[in-house]
């Protein structure tokens, strides 16, 4: 891509990574220091963008790649985001309530000098969600001053969420597979079958989108096993039973009649295993490894988990001729709309549901047609496509 090495010598680095210590009072009257972090890995395209994590595994090294990923992921999609990531080591599964507000209030309270809405704009990740969003905004406003509501994004709706926020990174998957259908299998969606690893918010999403528009899903899973029969699964129906009873496995519905039957019921090794058109992990990292990949036989893998397939495995199949659509193109929908949350917050607008999910549509397809023919001129696949495509992104930028 002509891209300079001296703009590559600079991607190889965070531009800044602010480390600090959150002083956590317990309920019990006794102080924890917390480590806690905050990667702004590049800005050459706009604001750094990217959530933060509360786990006890967080390390700076971590929070360091994940910045990476989330520069390339906003150049993918082009939308004027840079590259951000923070998180806490902390298990906030053994915290109270309060004790996690205090968490939440007091990584904001030690990170807002050195940010704002127009420099580095933090989301949810794993373990944080739109209520500790909430907190980190209001405590935001306390230390800055004044009301600020796009300092945040992934908030709720009264905070000043977006609209089809909790969708849209399912919609987007779905929008990416119908683009594979007509470009790659030249299928109609009624002759493609599908398997969905993961039944959470990405997953039973984005079942739902294929399942109306007319895909073959032909298994389900998530932690506790998988669910496969010989008719196509309805996801709206197995959604109810995962209300019922709490897992996906087994459960199988005839008309609008569902139960758990062991006759049903597969692994998630067998799942992954299925002789499927397209397999979607949609749960976990490295779901797809050296060991198994010689028995996945999925002609197309939608990446809508983050770094599903490990790197020896991916080119394992990439030699068999298995297309691979990565996760910094599949699951950015999700981005795109914190995106779409930060414009409606500048401008002080409130945009329907309806106007969010098409102008996400657009920019799904685009950025998909523009990895697709980025790769066929290239001739590669299409993840060091969009890579390619995202650092020739941030280096025109760095050089203006
Ligand atoms: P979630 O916690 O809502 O759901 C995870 C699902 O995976 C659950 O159904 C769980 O039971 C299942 N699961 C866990 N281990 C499994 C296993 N071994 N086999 C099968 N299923 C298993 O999480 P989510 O928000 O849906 O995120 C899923 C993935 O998508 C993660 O990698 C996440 O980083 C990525 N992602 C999410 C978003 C988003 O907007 N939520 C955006 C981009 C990427």
């Amino acid at each position: 891509m002509k891209v300079h090495p001296n703009v590559i010598e600079q991607l190889k680095y965070p531009q800044r990574v602010i480390e600090f210590t959150i002083p956590l009072k317990m309920d019990d009257g006794t102080m924890r220091m917390i480590p806690a972090w905050r990667s702004q890995y590049n800005n050459a395209l706009g604001p750094y963008k990217g959530g933060i994590r509360f786990h006890e595994s967080v390390h700076k090294d971590e929070v360091m790649a994940l910045s990476a990923w989330m520069a390339i992921k906003c150049a993918v999609v082009g939308i004027p985001m840079g590259g951000g990531k923070g998180g806490a080591q902390v298990n906030p599964r053994e915290l109270s309530k309060k004790e996690l507000e205090r968490l939440a209030r007091g990584y904001m309270r030690l990170l807002a000098p050195s940010i704002s809405s127009d420099t580095d704009v933090p989301a949810p990740d794993v373990n944080t969600n739109a209520v500790i969003m909430g907190w980190m905004l209001d405590e935001y406003q306390k230390v800055a001053g004044k009301k600020d509501p796009a300092i945040i994004t992934g908030k709720s709706i009264k905070d000043g969420g977006s609209e089809g926020r909790e969708v849209a990174t399912g919609f987007g998957g779905a929008v990416i597979v119908d683009q594979v259908a007509k470009h790659i299998m030249k299928k109609s969606p009624s002759k493609i079958t599908v398997a969905i690893q993961g039944f959470g918010n990405v997953g039973s999403y984005i079942a739902q989108f294929l399942f109306e528009k007319g895909y073959r899903i032909v298994s389900l899973s998530d932690r506790h096993g998988a669910v496969a029969g010989k008719d196509p699964l309805n996801p709206f129906l197995i959604k109810k039973c995962v209300e019922e009873k709490g897992y996906v496995a087994g459960c199988y519905c005839v008309g609008d009649v569902c139960d758990y039957s062991e006759k049903y019921r597969i692994s998630i090794e067998e799942q992954l295993e299925s002789k499927v058109d397209i397999l979607i992990p949609a749960a976990l990292e490295n779901q797809i490894t050296e060991d198994n990949v010689r028995r996945v036989r999925a002609k197309v893998i939608v990446e809508m988990a983050n770094g599903p397939i490990a790197p020896g495995a991916e080119l394992v199949l990439l030699k068999r001729g298995v297309k691979i659509i990565p996760d910094v193109l599949a699951n950015a929908g999700g981005v795109a709309t914190s995106y779409f949350e930060w414009v409606q917050n500048k401008k002080k607008q409130h945009w329907q549901e309806k106007a969010v999910l098409r102008k996400l549509e657009w920019i799904m397809i685009s950025a998909f047609q523009k990895v697709y023919s980025t790769a066929r001129t290239r001739k590669t696949d299409f993840r060091s496509a969009a890579y390619a495509l995202a650092a020739q992104r941030m280096a025109k930028k760095m050089k203006t």
